[in-house]
C-alpha cells in the first residue's frame, strides 16, 4: 500500500489526469459500442487509445486497477439472460495495422518458442460478428454463451437453437465420437449483407429503427428475448475453434478440419503460412479482395498453428500472445460537401456535420459524416462546397479526412464557427483547454430532448417505448420539459391517448413501462441523470462507493476525488451538478416518484457470504481478478493477505508466502479444482 501512495506521489499528475481520462473514454466507448450496438468513434480511434493507456500503464504499472478497460474484455453480459462462467476466459485479440506490426508480433513469438521448433501460421479470415460459445454433451448441443465481459456471458442457448448452421447434434460419421462427444467451440455469428440489406429495407416500411451494419444487427438479434424473432433473422456461424474434454489436440488446422467433419460450418478461406511473409500475402491478398465476399470481414485472424506452442506462448491480460489481428485500413471516397450543419447535444456540446452529396462507400450509402470539432475544421480548413475524401473505420460513422484543394471553386469562404446557439439562439462559450463549444442555456430544447433521450434510452432507464420521435414531440406539445415529467405523462394520459398516431394501447404500454423503469438499480438512475463526464463505468463505481444519492450529495469535490477510479475532471462535475438547485429539485421529484436512489445489496447471492478469501499464485483457468470477482458475485468477501480473519486460500501455481503464512494460521486451502467445484456446488 506504502508502495502504490509513493510511487504514485511520484507520478506527474497529468499522467493520472490522462489515464483516468483515457479510462472514461474506454469505458464509454465499450459501453455504446457492446451493450447499446451504437459506437460513436472508429475501431481505430478506439484502437489507438487503448494504445496509449497500455503504454501507459506499462511506464506506470503500479496505477493498473482491476477495472482498467486494459484488463478486461469485450462488454458486459446483460442480465436479461442467465449469466454463465466461462471454463477457460474468452479473450480478445492484440490488433496489428501494418507489415511491421506483423514482423513484430512473429519476433515475440520467435523469442518465445524454442529456436530448432519451426513456427507455422493459420491465417483465418476475421469475421465481423459477435462471439460466442458452444457446448456439447454426448454429441449434443446444450449450451451457447455470449462472450459477455470474457468471463461470464449470457446463456442464449434457445436463441441460438435457431440458427441453422449450428448443428444441434454432432456428425460422428468421420471422427471418433468417443473423443469428440464433449466438446466446446467457438465461432461467429455474423449476417450475410445482402440478406441484411433486404431484412433493413423490411424494418424501413415498418417504419422500425435501422441497423447501422450487419454487426449491430447480429448483436442486437442475439439479444431479443422472443427465440421465435431471432429465428426470423438471417443468423449464420463460422466456428473456428474447438476443445475437447476427452482427447488433447494437436493444431488449429487439425482442430478446423475436425470441425468441419463434425458438422459445423468452417471458412474454407483459411490458409496454413510457413512463414511470417505468407502470412503478409494473404493479409494483403483479402484486403483487395474482402468487397468480393458476401459477409463483411474486418481483417485476418493469425494464429500460431501448434497448440503446444500456444501454450507455452500462454496470454497477457485479455488477449492470447499465440495470435494477433490484423485490421484492414479504413475504405475511402470521394464526394462532394454540400453544407456543414450544427447539432446540439444533450450537454450542450455543438457538434458540426458535414452534409454530402450521397455516395456509395464499404455496401452502404454515406449523406453525412462527423467532422468532431470547430477546431478540426480550420486544421483540414474545410469549406462548403468542396470536394472531400470520407473514410469509414469502424464501418460505422464516416468521417471527412481531408480537402481535394485542386477542386475548390475560388469564391468559397472559410467556415466560421458559431456564434450563438442554432437551437435556442444563445450564446455559445467556449472552456479554456477545451476544443467544444456549449451551448450553456440548460433550458434549450435540444437539450431537453437529448437528455430525455438519454434518460429514457436502454443502458439507463430502458423505458420501452419512448424513444426519439416521441419524446421529440412531447417535448414540442409542452408535456415533457425535465426527465421528472416523464413520470408525470400519467396525468395527462386522456390527452395523449388522443394524440394522432398513438392511441390508448400504446399509451398503456407506454405508461405501464414508464412504471416498470422505477425500479432501475442506483447505478442505471446515476448514468441516467445525464452528469457530465459521468458515463456508465463511472455510474458503477459512483454507485458502489457511496450507499445513497444523499451521501453523493454531501461528499465533498475532494472525497469524490479519493476514489481511485475517479479523477478531477470527473469530480469537479459531479460536486458542480449537486450544487445546482434545480439538480437538487429534480432528484428531489425523482425520488418522490419511487426511483431507487439508493445502492442495493451489490450481490445476487449469498452462497458465499460471511466467507472470506485470499487468491494466491496463477491460476490456469482464470485470472486472479477474475477469480475475486466470481467469489464477490456469490456474496464473498477477498482480501489481499492472510490474516487469522481469513476463512480460505485459493493457491495456484506459484503461490508463494501467502500460501506458507496460511499453514501456519492453519486456514483452509483450496486447489483450483477444489475452487471451481465451490462455484459450481
Ligand atoms: P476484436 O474484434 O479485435 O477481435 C476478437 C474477436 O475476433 C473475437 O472475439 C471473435 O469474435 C472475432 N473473430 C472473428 N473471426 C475470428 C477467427 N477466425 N478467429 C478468432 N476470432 C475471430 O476484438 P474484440 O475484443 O471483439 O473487440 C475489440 C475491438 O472492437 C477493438 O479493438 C475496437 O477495434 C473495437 N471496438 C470499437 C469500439 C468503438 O467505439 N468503435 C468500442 C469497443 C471496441
Amino acid at each position: 500500500m506504502n508502495q502504490k501512495t509513493n510511487n504514485s506521489e511520484r507520478v506527474n499528475p497529468e499522467i493520472t489526469k490522462r489515464i483516468e481520462e483515457l479510462r472514461e473514454f474506454i469505458h464509454r466507448y465499450d459501453y455504446e459500442y457492446y451493450v447499446l450496438n451504437e459506437p460513436s468513434v472508429h475501431d481505430r480511434e478506439y484502437d489507438r487509445l487503448m494504445d496509449e493507456l497500455i503504454s501507459l500503464e506499462k511506464q506506470y504499472p503500479f496505477l493498473v486497477t482491476p477495472d482498467s478497460p486494459t484488463q478486461r474484455v469485450g462488454g458486459e453480459p446483460i442480465k436479461e439472460f442467465p449469466v454463465v462462467f466461462h471454463d477457460i476466459s474468452m479473450l480478445s485479440l492484440s490488433n496489428t495495422y501494418s507489415e511491421d506490426e506483423l514482423h513484430d508480433f512473429h519476433r515475440r513469438v520467435r523469442e518465445l518458442i524454442p529456436s530448432k521448433e519451426e513456427v507455422n501460421y493459420t491465417t483465418e479470415l476475421k469475421i465481423d460478428g459477435v462471439a460466442i460459445s458452444l457446448q456439447y454433451r454426448g454429441g449434443l448441443f446444450v449450451q451457447g454463451v455470449t462472450r459477455g465481459d470474457g468471463t461470464r456471458g449470457d446463456e442464449i442457448s434457445n436463441n441460438l437453437r435457431t440458427i441453422k448452421s449450428i448443428p444441434l447434434r454432432l456428425n460422428f460419421k468421420e471422427v471418433e465420437e468417443k473423443l469428440f462427444e464433449n466438446i466446446e467451440v467457438r465461432g461467429e455469428i455474423y449476417m450475410n449483407r445482402k440478406e441484411f440489406d433486404l431484412m433493413n429495407i423490411e424494418r424501413e416500411k415498418l417504419g422500425e429503427k435501422l441497423f447501422a451494419n450487419p454487426r449491430n444487427a447480429t448483436a442486437g438479434t442475439l439479444k431479443l428475448q422472443d427465440p421465435r424473432l431471432v429465428a426470423e433473422r438471417p443468423l449464420n456461424f463460422f466456428v473456428y475453434s474447438l476443445r475437447s474434454y476427452s482427447t488433447e489436440l494437436n493444431s488449429q488446422s487439425e482442430n478446423l478440419l475436425l470441425l468441419k467433419n463434425l458438422g459445423f460450418k468452417v471458412n474454407q478461406q483459411y490458409k496454413l503460412c510457413e512463414s511470417i511473409y505468407d502470412v503478409i500475402q494473404f493479409c494483403r491478398e483479402w484486403e483487395e479482395k474482402r468487397e468480393s465476399l458476401p459477409y463483411d470481414i474486418d481483417g485476418v485472424v493469425i494464429k500460431v498453428n501448434d497448440l503446444k506452442q500456444q501454450e507455452l506462448l500462454g496470454n497477457i491480460a485479455k488477449s492470447p500472445r499465440w495470435a494477433t489481428a490484423f485490421k484492414f485500413e479504413a475504405k475511402k471516397t470521394r464526394t462532394k460537401l454540400k453544407k456543414i450543419t450544427l447539432q446540439v447535444g444533450r450537454q450542450g456540446t455543438i457538434t458540426p456535420v458535414a452534409e454530402l452529396e450521397p455516395v456509395l462507400l464499404a455496401g452502404t450509402t454515406v449523406s453525412r459524416a462527423t467532422l468532431h470539432n470547430f477546431e478540426e475544421i480550420q486544421r483540414k480548413d474545410i469549406r462548403e462546397g468542396d470536394s472531400v475524401l470520407i473514410e469509414k473505420g469502424g464501418d460505422i460513422i464516416p468521417k471527412v479526412i481531408e480537402v481535394v484543394i485542386d477542386e475548390r471553386s475560388s469564391t468559397s469562404d472559410p467556415f466560421e464557427a458559431p456564434e450563438k446557439c442554432p437551437e435556442c439562439g444563445s450564446k455559445l462559450f467556449n472552456p479554456e483547454g477545451e476544443v467544444a463549444i456549449y451551448c450553456i442555456n440548460y433550458d434549450c430544447p435540444a437539450q431537453v430532448k437529448g437528455r430525455i433521450i438519454h434518460f429514457a434510452s436502454r443502458g439507463t432507464m430502458d423505458i420501452e417505448g419512448l424513444g426519439e420521435a416521441i419524446i421529440e414531440k412531447f417535448v414540442e406539445l409542452g408535456f415533457l420539459n425535465n426527465v421528472a415529467d416523464v413520470y408525470r405523462l400519467k396525468n395527462h394520459r386522456s390527452k395523449l391517448i388522443e394524440l394522432e398516431g398513438y392511441g390508448e394501447k400504446s399509451i398503456d404500454n407506454l405508461l405501464t413501462a414508464i412504471e416498470e423503469s422505477k425500479s432501475q438499480s442506483f447505478e442505471r438512475i446515476l448514468f441516467a441523470l445525464g452528469i457530465r463526464h459521468v458515463g456508465a463505468g463511472v455510474a458503477k463505481v459512483l454507485a458502489r462507493s457511496f450507499s445513497s444519492i444523499d451521501d453523493l450529495i454531501k461528499a465533498k469535490h475532494e472525497d469524490i476525488q479519493k476514489i481511485h477510479e475517479i479523477g478531477e475532471t470527473i469530480s469537479e462535475s459531479i460536486s458542480n451538478f449537486f450544487s445546482n438547485k434545480n439538480n437538487l429539485k429534480l432528484i428531489k421529484d425523482l425520488r418522490g416518484f419511487g426511483l431507487q436512489f439508493e445502492s442495493k445489496q451489490k450481490s445476487s447471492s449469498t452462497k458465499l457470504s460471511g466467507k472470506s478469501f485470499v487468491v494466491t499464485g496463477t491460476l490456469g483457468s482464470m485470472t486472479r481478478d477474475e477469480a475475486k470477482q466470481r467469489i464477490e458475485l456469490l456474496g464473498g468477501k477477498t482480501t489481499d493477505s492472510v490474516s487469522s480473519k481469513t476463512g480460505f486460500v485459493i493457491a495456484g501455481e506459484n503461490p508463494g508466502s501467502k500460501l506458507e503464512k496460511a499453514k501456519k494460521l492453519k486456514i483452509e486451502i483450496l486447489s483450483e479444482d477444489d475452487f471451481l467445484t465451490l462455484l459450481k456446488s
